[in-house]
């Protein structure tokens, strides 16, 4: 199904038709929005971790593949703070 899968749930690359797709996301982080609730760690444990204080670190600023793209889009909009998001690398 068109739309379909892992890129469809990203607020700021669903745009995107499938035979257009970029091969890299880059990962932003906005620290001063993040209140640490850890959803994006804890969905998404290959691309975020924690800092000492729970807030969010991003340990990988630029991803290419598919299972990784799947872990940003999970934690970009899960982030109930919107403190993350993703653009084409
Ligand atoms: S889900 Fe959002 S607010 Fe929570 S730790 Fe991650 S970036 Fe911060």
């Amino acid at each position: 199904m068109p739309g379909s899968g892992p890129w469809s749930t990203c607020l700021w690359c669903s745009r995107r038709r499938p035979g257009r797709r970029r091969v890299a996301l880059r990962v932003v982080f906005d620290a001063a929005a993040c209140t640490g609730h850890g959803r994006c760690y804890s969905l998404a444990p290959d691309v975020f971790e924690p800092d000492d204080a729970g807030h969010c670190l991003v340990k990988v600023a630029v991803v290419d593949t598919p299972e990784l793209r799947a872990q940003v889009e999970t934690g970009v909009a899960n982030c109930p703070e919107q403190a993350l998001r993703c653009e084409p690398a």
